[in-house]
């Protein structure tokens, strides 16, 4: 290949990396995307989709997930990116979390939420099992789009109408810049911005090291559709998630919920459990999730988790069919202490990352903040 020239690079074709590339462009930056995939294949196609608001850490998470969400909302009808359903509704089976959900909806972070009693919730969603439950948070906040129809799309409408290069089959070797040494040739470029997701020990593994980082492994799978009529009002959270969301589970009233969680839902609580169910177009329904963490993290998937997941399914929603139809596992990097890193790992170069497993809901504003006042003149 000739050398060619941009003025940014951007090594990482998930979604950090393409809310790189558009918050570049807007700035009127030339840009190539660089990828060592043929096409994506990591964290970003494997999510739910979920671009969640409610739930997200009090501060600096939930102000960038609300700003992300809004971009998501500008960007999506243009890359001709479905949104697929709106909102949440996290069903509350105990009292303890009915408490939480009160407290939330109290809270700054509860604007626009309703608590739903019992009655409420037959009335308005009525594939929620209101019988088992002792409240609803239902929150309009969120969006939930296909990942892996939306990623591939966000990046050819970056290519097709926003100028953006992309480079696939691509790996970088070295960036000394202007130099970037990849397995196609030398680019050139004024600064580069390295978002490899779990993919970190390629480049500057020195400085993830001194982060203390390991790697998250999840489960997924895929319930068949769920028959004519039968349409999720949105996404769906339990008990589970709002012990385990920290915009949940640092309020106060979460503590009560925590203890007796602890007694009732070990087996769970020790896969790292919670439920969030999405639907698809054709009406089947995404399950999950569940954490292992590990430096490198085994292959298996036993079926004795995925059991738990779908039995939080069954006890939440009235499901047409229970039958699995796919499932994966997917992996991202994590931090016991941030929720994303922007570091300067060299003169021009900026390495970012999103270590809390929000990258969906999070990365648009991300990439705003991690360019805002770097990106040279
Ligand atoms: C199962 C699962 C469910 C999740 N659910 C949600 C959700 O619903 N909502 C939400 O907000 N977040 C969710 N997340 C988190 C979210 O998916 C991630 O935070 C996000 O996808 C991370 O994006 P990324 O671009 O950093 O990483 P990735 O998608 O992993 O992309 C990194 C890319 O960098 C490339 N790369 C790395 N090194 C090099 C190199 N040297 N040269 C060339 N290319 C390189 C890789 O090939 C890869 O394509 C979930 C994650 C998982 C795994």
């Amino acid at each position: 290949m000739s050398t060619r020239v941009f003025d940014l690079a951007i090594v990482g074709a998930g979604i950090v990396g393409l809310a790189h590339a558009l918050a570049a462009v807007k700035a009127g930056r030339r840009v190539v995307v660089i990828d060592r995939d043929a096409q994506a294949n990591s964290a970003s196609i494997r999510n739910f989709g979920f671009v969640t608001v409610t739930g997200q850490q009090q501060g600096t998470v939930w102000n960038r997930a609300l700003r992300s969400r809004n971009i998501w909302a500008e960007v999506a009808p243009k890359a001709g990116i479905e949104v697929i359903h709106r909102g949440t509704a996290v069903i509350a089976h105990r009292p303890e979390a009915a408490a939480v959900v009160e407290a939330f909806v109290a809270s700054e972070m509860g604007a626009g939420c309703e608590m739903l009693s019992p009655a409420q919730i037959a009335a308005r969603l009525p594939l929620l099992r209101h019988e088992d439950a002792t409240a609803c948070l239902w929150s309009p906040h969120e969006m939930r789009v296909e990942p892996r129809l939306a990623v591939p799309k966000l990046a050819a409408w970056l290519e097709a109408e926003m100028g953006v290069t992309f480079l696939r089959n691509t790996l970088v070797k070295e960036i000394e810049l202007p130099r970037i040494r990849t397995t196609a040739g030398v680019i050139e470029a004024g600064q580069a911005v390295v978002c490899p997701g779990g993919d970190f020990l390629g480049l500057y593994p020195e400085l993830w090291a001194r982060r203390d980082l390991d790697l998250c492994k999840l489960h997924m799978l895929r319930l068949a559709p769920q028959g004519t009529g039968w349409v999720l009002p949105g996404s769906i959270m339990n008990d589970m998630s709002l012990g385990r969301y920290l915009g949940f589970s640092e309020l106060p009233a979460a503590e009560a919920l925590k203890a007796v969680l602890a007694k009732e839902e070990a087996p769970s609580l020790d896969n790292g459990i919670h439920l969030i169910v999405v639907q698809s177009a054709d009406g089947s329904l995404v399950v999950g999730d569940s954490h292992h963490y590990a430096t490198t993290p085994d292959p298996f998937a036993p079926d004795g988790v995925d059991e738990l997941m779908i039995g939080h399914a069954r006890r939440a929603l009235r499901l047409g069919s229970d039958r699995v139809v796919e499932r994966w596992i997917g992996i991202y990097p994590h931090s016991k202490t941030e929720a994303a890193l922007i570091e300067d790992a060299a003169p021009g170069v900026r390495a970012v990352m999103v270590t809390s497993g929000t990258g969906m809901s999070t990365s648009f504003a991300l990439a705003e903040d991690a360019l805002s006042g770097w990106l040279a003149g």
